[in-house]
């Protein structure tokens, strides 16, 4: 473990570092508090940090402060070392932030032990964030494509739509459907249309731009949607999409396989719901399957091939 040591005193600084090493930890050490500061506040802070109170250039206890002011999921554990031993700085240390207090002079066996309790807490924490994050990308993600699933994407429409009614912007979504998939089911087998579905999300992946948002709707439907410009060709992007979905086939295991996309395009302006969108998108879709698949078809009826 990374732990951080600041104290000004050279002989008890040489101690700490001697004795963690010892005990497999990696030292950085930090000769005033200005430098424990600058060290803490990186996101890659060390992961515990062992702290003297008095220090020149800026106390241990406005190291603390600092520290505790930074928002993060990953806090450093810090045990203050300090001759300040009376109870009142005890609780005055502790209200500060640190997660434990020792005082000077101290017994190496006693700091080793308390040194492993924060190990043990700060190991926890990390797992237990890092199964709050997979939970939060399994509620947000599609399992079989890994892009974003129906809640998701719909949240993020719901956001992009109060920006642009605050900030006068536009937005075009994309309701994306596989045209005849049924039959790349029916002639290859569930497990190809699976892979074609991963393979397209893909395509879908590479060829939106950075700012855009992708996600699968249900089935063989997806939903791109993409902030524009006043005066950009909200066909553009989305004519783009049908072009490399149509001339790049996926590759299954049971062969090489082409699909196309038909696309329903609608406008957001100040005044569109959600649903009033989805819905206007549900319509040109409709319409670019009628006049034949393979296209993008803009809600208020311009239709290209
Ligand atoms: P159209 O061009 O009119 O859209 O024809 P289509 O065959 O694509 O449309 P239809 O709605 O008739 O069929 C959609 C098919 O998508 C039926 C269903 O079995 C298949 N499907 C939906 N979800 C999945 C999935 O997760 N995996 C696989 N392999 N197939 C799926
Ligand atoms: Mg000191
Ligand atoms: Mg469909
Ligand atoms: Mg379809």
């Amino acid at each position: 473990m990374r732990i951080l040591i600041a104290e000004d005193d050279c002989t008890t600084r040489a101690t700490l570092t001697g004795m963690l090493k010892k005990n497999g930890h990696e030292v950085v050490e930090a000769v005033n508090g200005v430098e424990a500061w600058q060290s803490l506040r990186q996101t890659d802070a060390p992961a515990l940090a062992i702290i003297d109170w008095i220090m020149p250039e800026m106390d241990g206890l406005e190291v603390l402060r600092r520290v505790r002011g930074i928002q993060t999921d990953r806090p450093t554990y810090i045990i203050m070392l300090t001759i300040k031993g009376e109870k009142a700085d005890i609780i005055t240390g502790l209200d500060a932030g640190a997660d434990d207090y020792l005082p000077k002079p101290f017994d190496h066996g006693e700091l080793s032990a308390r040194v492993e309790v924060g190990r043990r807490l700060i190991e926890m924490q990390a797992k237990l964030l890092d199964a709050r994050n997979a939970l939060a990308h399994e509620a947000t993600h599609d399992p079989l494509t890994g892009i974003l699933n129906r809640r998701a994407i719909l949240d993020h429409l719901h956001k992009e739509l109060s920006r642009a009614r605050r900030h006068g912007g536009l937005i075009g979504v994309g309701m994306c459907d596989i045209d005849h998939f049924k039959q790349v089911n029916d002639t290859h087998g569930h497990q190809a249309g699976d892979e074609v579905l991963c393979g397209l999300s893909h395509i879908l992946r590479e060829s939106v731009r950075e700012y855009d948002y992708l996600g699968r709707m249900g089935g063989e439907e997806f939903l791109v949607i993409t902030p524009m410009k006043a005066g950009t060709e909200p066909l553009f992007v989305f004519e783009r999409l049908c072009r490399q979905v149509s001339e790049n086939p996926i590759t299954t295991r049971s062969g090489v396989l082409s699909v196309t996309l038909s696309i329903g395009v609608a406008c957001a302006t100040a005044q569109s719901t959600v649903d009033e969108l989805l819905a206007a998108a549900d319509a040109a879709l409709y319409r670019a399957k009628n006049e034949g698949r393979n296209r993008v078809c803009l809600a208020d009826g311009r239709i290209t091939g």
